[in-house]
């Protein structure tokens, strides 16, 4: 299959003058597409076409850009195919999760184009009678989106959706381990204005530099912390707006009220919220507290399920899980396994390479013992890994959860009702999920306490990252005003 590997410049297609990237298909660790970064130069060029586009844009009528938006969504529906074979080609993770993301970010633009059709601002009470007051919401101007590679459609577009519907050009940058997805859909944009999209290629070098461009109004960014703390000291050190998704350590609760039945769904629900895309979630749960009443009999559902779970070639339709996306990541993973395993957790499944001799696959690993101060407990993981820790109650379980620096997601099931409305109040994370795990809600914002974040996206939240309010006084009188001097 031929893939593209040219970037998107001032609505022109160009092959990248920096470094090249080697993309690599997890599952048989073969290279599948070399990409040229953007120069310094073409970056440049990016940032300048998209300076250039955005008065126009700005200036069109939020009505006016809606169709538009559908429009990108509509063509974005109808590569689901191939962008789904080129994600899973990337990342290795099961094709059916890869044609999801593509509808998932369809249905984002279409959600955005309607959104910000509804308001800019508000009208507010003005403190004299002669006066009219209005917050008025305006574009931030261009705007720098850099994100991840483990849902690289997804995350650009929450971005680039809400940017766009907000009146912002747009320079964005993939992870180099999945450029090919993102320059697959730059004909997508093709219905815009040259130069209102752009879509460059790079590794780290060329984040710092978007992060760093003076011609870049707000940054958005996804991505671990350790990166995303660099962001916001470059944006920080030129006062540019930024938006910061990181990393997640997030807890899953199974309380003791929810029957046999509903620990056995809480298992399988566990397995899919620990084990999507290999674990390779922001908000994959990566450690279970479950109350001690119920831990035998949960563990015991979760090993067998996990057990009974296909890992195979991603390609393949019963594929449950395929590789992961890199040796590093991998390496990663295991070792954090491993070294709660030296420390004295039991693994109870998984571990192994599910007899494949290429390919970065980690069988879905299960542990029980783990001590609470091994980094499985404490460090993200990002990878199919289900530490299981008993609880005595609520109490101890609200604690651990809330006990570490990151505040992505939580998950808690429960049927009693009070338990609920406690988890909603007390556990410190943007996303709380009660009896339903991992899922998404483009009406509502995603994003993190603590380390894990800093801003939202999606909903009306995540509108308003790419606007800046203006406070319009307007005085139908021109009148001397009695505050003025002379005080005496
Ligand atoms: P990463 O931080 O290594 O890279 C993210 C992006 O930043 C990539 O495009 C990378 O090229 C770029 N980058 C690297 N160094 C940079 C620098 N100095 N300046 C600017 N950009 C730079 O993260 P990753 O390994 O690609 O993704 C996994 C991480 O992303 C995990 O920690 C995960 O939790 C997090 N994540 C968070 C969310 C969320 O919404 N909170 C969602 C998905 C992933």
């Amino acid at each position: 299959m031929g893939h593209e590997t040219r970037l998107l410049i001032g609505g022109e297609s160009t092959f990248g003058q920096g470094a090249e990237i080697e993309v690599e298909n997890p599952a048989t660790e073969e290279i599948v597409a070399t990409v040229g970064s953007a120069s310094g130069e073409q970056l440049d060029a990016a940032v300048r076409a998209a300076t250039a586009a955005k008065a126009s844009w700005a200036g069109m009528p939020a009505v006016d850009r809606a169709p538009l938006l559908h429009e990108i969504a509509t063509a974005l529906r109808a590569k689901t195919d191939e962008l789904a074979l080129l994600m899973t080609t990337e990342i290795g993770r099961p094709l059916t999760e890869s044609a999801d993301e593509v509808e998932w970010c369809a249905a984002c633009f279409d959600y955005y184009a309607e959104v910000a059709r509804s308001e800019i601002g508000r009208v507010i009470p003005p403190i004299e009678a002669s006066q009219f007051s209005v917050v008025v919401k305006e574009p931030h101007g261009v705007v720098g989106c850099i994100v991840p590679w483990n849902f690289p459609l997804l995350l650009l577009t929450w971005k680039v959706a809400p940017a766009l519907a907000a009146g912002n050009t747009v320079v964005a940058k993939p992870s180099e381990l999945t450029p090919l997805s993102t320059l697959a859909i730059a004909d997508v944009f093709s219905n815009l204005p040259a130069g209102t999209v752009n879509l460059v290629a790079g590794a780290g070098e060329t984040g710092a530099a978007i992060a760093d461009h003076p011609g870049i109004d707000c940054i958005a960014f996804t991505g671990s912390v350790a990166t995303g703390r660099n962001v916001g000291i470059a944006a920080a050190s030129r006062n540019a707006r930024v938006n910061l998704e990181m990393g997640g350590k997030d807890p899953f609760i199974v309380c003791d009220d929810i029957g046999t039945e509903g620990v056995e769904i809480a298992a399988r629900g566990g397995a899919w919220a620990a084990y999507l895309n290999a674990g390779q979630v922001c908000t994959s749960s990566e450690r279970f507290y479950v109350m001690e009443d119920v831990f035998d009999q949960y563990v015991a559902a979760f090993v067998e399920h996990t057990d009974s779970l296909v890992i195979g070639d991603p390609l393949e339709a019963a594929t449950d899980l395929g590789p992961m996306v890199s040796a590093a990541q991998r390496g990663k993973a295991l070792a954090q396994v491993e070294d709660a395993v030296a420390g004295g957790a039991e693994l109870l499944a998984g571990g192994g390479r599910a007899g494949f001799e290429k390919g970065h696959y980690l069988e879905p690993c299960v542990l029980t013992g783990v001590h609470f101060d091994a980094d499985l407990l404490r460090e993200e993981t990002f990878g199919p890994v289900a530490p299981i820790v008993p609880v005595k109650d609520l109490d101890e379980a609200i604690a651990f959860a809330n006990g570490l620096d990151f505040g992505l997601g939580a998950n808690i099931y429960t049927r009693d009702l009070k338990r609920a409305i406690r988890c909603v109040k007390e556990v410190r994370a943007g996303s709380v999920w009660i009896n339903d795990p991992l899922t998404d809600n483009d009406a509502g914002p995603f994003g993190g306490f603590k380390n894990s974040g800093i801003g939202r996206e999606l909903g009306t939240e995540g509108l308003d990252a790419f606007r800046e309010a203006k406070h319009a006084h307007i005085d139908t009188e021109i009148e001397i005003k009695e505050w003025w001097y002379p005080y005496g």
